[in-house]
């Protein structure tokens, strides 16, 4: 790749590094981030999964019934906010909610699909039978609430809205509902969340590069290596050209590691911050992308803050959020 393309993806990711942190400092922030999941990730791992280590989410421990998904969600959504429940109801009324039946992984999103002038939206649920059935639904639905969720400068607030809703829909079937840990996927499904980082997707290997070392160009490779020992086999060049083009085609990148920043903001907030704040951005995000503040601003209008010391809460509000569900720990 030419040094101009090189230099074309640096200003890109400084440019972002900017309006997502306000600071260019992005190895302060990004990497760390990344260096907090390698490591929750172990944690985990061992804390639940020490005994049998497969994460098979797709169980039917439950079968639970259409009608029963429904009705835990409406409760769900009530005790956030009763006017979204309105909004729920029409969606089942006008057909707007699909489940998807397959055994195998499938995938729940919120779906745009063109009417004429309108776009309308769909949400299909990717079933497993259990209640993890109605934490899809909980996160789908307030991506459907919290604005379009376009664009790759969005995704970190819009993801962040709806994992933590989906964690206190997890939170509150636990209590409520006391499923057997085997009946509830979430954790499961964090683990794979944090495994996500393990593998990373086409263009990220430039990213992480670059959150590292502040600057892409034909060398970098090596040195990473030298400090992340073979964390890829992939062909760094053919990343780097990957992730040119993405830039240029939609201005927008495909990344793991935007969906685990969200993730871990959500724990943070959880302990942090009260619910009544997140519903108000949720109602209020859909401002167009170029009128956004970036992240930390975005979050500060509506009193959520952020402080320097995240990393060190960071810990604990997900050990608190962990020991939740601890067989040791719990008291029914
Ligand atoms: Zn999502």
């Amino acid at each position: 790749m030419k040094r101009e393309e090189f230099n074309f993806i640096n200003n890109y990711l400084n440019e972002l590094a900017l309006y997502i942190f306000k600071s260019n400092d992005i190895e302060k922030y990004y990497y760390n981030f990344l260096l907090l999941n390698d490591k929750y990730y172990d944690y985990i791992k061992k804390r639940y999964f020490s005994e049998s280590n497969t994460y098979n989410c797709n169980t039917r421990d439950n079968n639970l019934e259409f009608s029963d998904i429904i009705s835990i969600a409406r409760e769900i959504i009530e005790s956030i906010n009763t006017d979204y429940l309105k909004e729920f109801d029409s969606l089942l009324d006008n057909g707007r909610l699909n489940f998807i039946y397959e055994d195998k992984y499938t995938t729940s999103y919120v779906e745009h699909v063109r009417k004429g002038n309108i776009w309308e939206k769909n949400i299909n649920i990717g079933r497993y039978y259990n209640y993890t059935d109605v934490e899809l639904l909980i996160h789908e639905f307030m991506h459907y609430v919290s604005g379009t969720g376009f664009g790759f400068k969005n995704s970190v607030v819009t993801e962040f809205i709806s994992i933590y809703f989906e964690l206190y829909a997890n939170e509150y079937i636990y209590k409520k509902y006391k499923p057997n840990l085997n009946e509830i996927s979430y954790n499961q499904r964090l683990l794979s969340n944090f495994e996500r980082s393990k593998e990373l997707c086409s263009t990220e290997v430039p990213i992480f590069i670059y959150s590292r070392f502040g600057n892409l160009d034909k060398n970098s490779y090596k040195l990473f290596n030298k400090y992340i020992f073979e964390y890829t086999k992939k062909n760094y060049e053919n990343e780097c050209k990957e992730l040119l083009k993405f830039i240029q085609k939609d201005d927008k990148i495909c990344s793991n590691h935007f969906y685990q920043m969200a993730m871990f903001l959500a724990f943070y907030v959880r302990k942090t911050n009260s619910m009544k704040n997140v519903i108000r951005l949720a109602n209020d995000y859909s401002l167009p992308e170029n009128q956004r503040l970036n992240i930390f601003e975005e979050l500060e209008k509506y009193n959520i803050h952020i402080d320097a010391d995240i990393y060190n809460v960071l810990f604990d509000a997900i050990d608190e959020y962990l020991d939740i569900f601890d067989e040791k720990k719990k008291q029914r």
